[in-house]
């Protein structure tokens, strides 16, 4: 392969002569994928054959759950911790990282998917010094600053997607950290595009509506008030499902939309509008 050349590139040229066995599967990084929608996304990645390394937290249960869902599913999935908190420990990642490329034949990745996230309640009221902190170094200092650390190990001609919220663009009591963090994210997808659009990498992001997940204590799937209440507020009637969103953030990952760039694409079936 030519210096410089992707997997991608080079699969296309060899497309004409290769057959499609011979092309090297497509390989996803998922952050928060042992939960939710990081998970439904490892799943719809797994169905088209996309093989992905996804992060967990703490839940290592659950994340050895998604691999075994993925395996069922079509791919393989190798689950990796990572606090995206925690920027001291990215180096260190990356390390681990290529350790699960190597064992596959591979030195890099196609997708990277920014989605790990936690929930905050902080209102301008009683919003502290200390909760402002931990939701920037989850949802912007940790975004930020990973996918600096991996970008070398991404292909060229690869995808990024990030995950904002809807909540990002109305506003909801009881999130005035929460949601701004989010906007930050939408604003870093298009300065991420710009930047990286020389070595053809689209960035996108994608802002689910309020999703029955374990989010926030789950309150979207476990509480019947908020349930109706979100679903009251959703031109298509209902609260959404990690299903609704896993493969919206797969399909912006396939060649299909591959000329989509720096665009954010609610999926919230229509809410608050
Ligand atoms: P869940 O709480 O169901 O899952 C969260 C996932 O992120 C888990 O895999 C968890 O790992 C991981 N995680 C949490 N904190 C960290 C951290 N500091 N470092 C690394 N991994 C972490 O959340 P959802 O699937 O609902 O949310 C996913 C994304 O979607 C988030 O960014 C969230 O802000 C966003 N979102 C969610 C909405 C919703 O209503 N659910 C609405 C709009 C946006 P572990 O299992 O180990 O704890």
């Amino acid at each position: 392969m030519p210096p410089h050349t992707s997997h991608r590139e080079a699969n296309t040229m060899e497309n004409t002569q290769a057959p499609v066995s011979q092309i090297a599967p497509r390989i996803a990084l998922v952050t928060g994928g042992s939960r939710g929608i990081g998970r439904n996304t490892v799943l719809c990645l797994a169905k088209r054959g996309v093989r992905s390394i996804f992060t967990y937290r703490a839940n290592r249960a659950a994340a050895d759950n998604t691999a075994a869902l993925a395996a069922q599913a079509g791919a393989p999935a190798i689950a990796l911790p990572l606090d995206t908190g925690d920027a001291s420990t990215f180096d260190r990642f990356a390390d681990s990282v290529r350790a699960v490329l190597a064992q596959t034949g591979a030195d890099r990745f196609d997708y990277l998917v920014n989605n790990a996230g936690i929930a905050s309640t902080a209102t301008l009221e009683n919003g502290t010094a200390a909760e402002l902190d931990r939701q920037f170094a989850v949802h912007f200092k940790g975004v930020f600053l990973l996918t600096q650390t991996l970008l070398p190990l991404i292909n060229d001609g690869g995808r990024i997607v990030n995950v904002s919220s809807g909540l990002a663009r109305v506003a909801m009591n009881g999130r005035a950290i929460y949601g701004p963090m989010k906007a930050a994210v939408e604003a870093l997808t298009r300065y991420m595009a710009l930047e990286l659009g020389a070595r053809r990498i689209a960035v996108n992001v994608v802002a689910p509506g309020a999703i029955a997940t374990d989010f926030s204590g789950g309150v979207v799937r476990d509480n019947p008030e908020v349930n109706k209440l979100v679903a009251s507020h959703t031109a298509l009637g209902r609260a959404g499902l990690p299903e609704d969103v896993g493969p919206v953030i797969a399909g912006l990952l396939s060649d299909e939309f591959g000329w989509v760039n720096a665009q954010r694409i609610e999926v919230a079936g229509g809410m608050q509008i």
